[in-house]
């Protein structure tokens, strides 16, 4: 398998993401309404469907055009917290990526890591806080480790999903310290979190893409 990822590829990876979260809209709510506002599939729905429409009507010739449109698009089309987070993941990565029609894995891992560190420099998460951050940043760990062994693209990114899920499970028993989950305090352990639930439909939408 080649490890240079086409634009169309891309485009794939949005669509199938856009389709999970659409799919997954009552369990995305279901899991913030037990330690939030039940609205995360409401938003992470209603967000990737405009953004995935407007990335078929304007046809963006390069990963960063592609990129910024779906950025743009959820930080206008989504009130809550994930909008404005998704939204900078998406904006830095296409910055990343730059104005190119096909990336490589590398490319891809160390663009993906610049949208994480957008995510962070946004919402300050680290590491345990019971956020989204608890999926991508193992995922990514997985993905630069795969790579460093030589791995395909689409070996990498089934790891990176693989290891989101993983981090997502185990968001279950963590005290929430970000976002709305947060005022809950200690009762907020016992349920995932579901912005880390929705990270792993990204990273599975990924693998997809790339293994399609
Ligand atoms: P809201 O919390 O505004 O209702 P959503 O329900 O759409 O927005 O998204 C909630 C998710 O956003 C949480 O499950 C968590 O993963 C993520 N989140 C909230 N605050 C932060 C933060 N400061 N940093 C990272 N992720 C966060
Ligand atoms: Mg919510």
């Amino acid at each position: 398998m080649s490890n240079t990822i086409p634009l169309t590829v891309l485009v794939d990876w949005l669509h199938r993401f856009r389709d999970a979260v659409v799919a997954q809209r009552d369990w995305l709510t279901e899991l913030d309404s037990a330690i939030g506002d039940a609205d995360h599939g409401a938003n992470m729905a209603r967000g990737m469907t405009a953004a995935v429409e407007k990335v078929d009507q304007t046809a963006p010739a390069t990963a960063d055009e592609l990129f910024k449109a779906v950025g743009m698009t959820l930080v206008s089309t989504v009130g809550g917290a994930s909008g404005p987070l998704y939204g900078t993941f998406f904006l830095r990565l296409g910055t990343s990526l730059g104005a190119v029609t096909e990336v490589t894995a590398d490319a891809l891992a160390a663009g993906l890591r610049a949208g994480l560190d957008g995510i962070v420099a946004r919402g300050k998460a680290e590491a345990g806080d019971k956020t989204l951050f608890d999926a991508i940043s193992p995922a990514l760990q997985a993905m630069d480790a795969a790579l460093a062994e030589g791995a395909s693209a689409g070996t990498a990114a089934r790891a990176a999903a693989s290891a989101a899920a993983d981090g997502r499970d185990a968001t279950t028993d963590l005290v929430a310290r970000k976002g709305r989950a947060s005022y809950l305090g200690e009762r907020s352990a016992g349920h995932v979190d579901p912005g880390s639930a929705s990270a792993t439909l990204l990273f599975e939408a990924l693998a997809a893409a790339v293994a399609a």
